[in-house]
């Protein structure tokens, strides 16, 4: 299996190579063709399987794809993910597939200044990369819209609750339209996380690496 089977852009193909990534790993061969199809996913799946650009990737290729780009305001897509660390992980991968198009990517977590957050966001972005509490705080406070979002990402599931952000990301799935693609990918599904997956994704396609 190849990147090129995907139907990639050029500008895509061309950071997917400067990426030195040389060929799908098992993880982006199953997620790919699902997610670029539009359906919901869960994806079973660790940290170093190359899940991130397994949710980035198609996310870019969705922003391009919005007929009305510019109607809204605020995130197209949204990441949440349990830390900062994870976080700033997918922010770079983000920014790295993002750069071709100009699209703009916001980090959102802990242990960076609200107030430059807040700013950052006012400002406008197509893509959000968050902790659920920050995010939340950000909401509150009206730093973002949520309109325009219609691309969501849950990464780690199993460990946003083990670190107790179920009640978060039920208040920011509530916050994003219906008519979304969602993404679940978790370690484990434990219980908790299994009756989200029933209650936030449509008609989802399991995959398991
Ligand atoms: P992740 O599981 O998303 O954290 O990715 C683990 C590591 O694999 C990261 O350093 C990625 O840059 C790298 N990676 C992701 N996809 C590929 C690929 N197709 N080929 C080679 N390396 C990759």
């Amino acid at each position: 299996k190849l990147f090129e089977d995907c139907g990639f852009s050029t500008a895509l193909m061309n950071a997917i190579s400067k990426q030195g990534y040389e060929k799908p790993t098992p993880i982006q061969c199953q997620a790919l063709p699902i997610v670029l199809s539009g359906r919901d996913i869960i994806g079973i799946a660790k940290t170093g399987s190359g899940k991130t650009a397994a949710f980035v990737l198609p996310m870019i290729v969705h922003i391009m794809d919005q007929p009305e780009i510019e109607k809204e305001e605020g995130p197209i897509g949204v990441i949440c993910a349990p830390t900062r660390e994870l976080a700033h992980q997918i922010y770079l991968e983000a920014k790295k597939f993002a750069k071709p198009y100009n699209l703009r990517v916001a980090a959102v977590y802990g242990g960076v200044s609200k107030h430059d957050q807040f700013k950052e966001l006012k400002a406008g972005c197509e893509i959000v990369v968050a902790t659920p509490g920050r995010l939340i705080d950000l909401l509150k406070m009206k730093a973002l819209k949520m309109f325009r979002a219609t691309y969501l990402v849950l990464d780690e599931a199993d460990r946003m609750f083990d670190l107790g952000f179920e009640p978060q990301i039920r208040s920011i799935v509530g916050q994003i339209r219906p008519d979304r693609q969602t993404l679940l990918f978790s370690a484990t599904m434990p219980y908790k996380v299994e009756r989200l997956a029933r209650e936030i994704l449509t008609d989802p396609i399991r995959v398991t690496v």
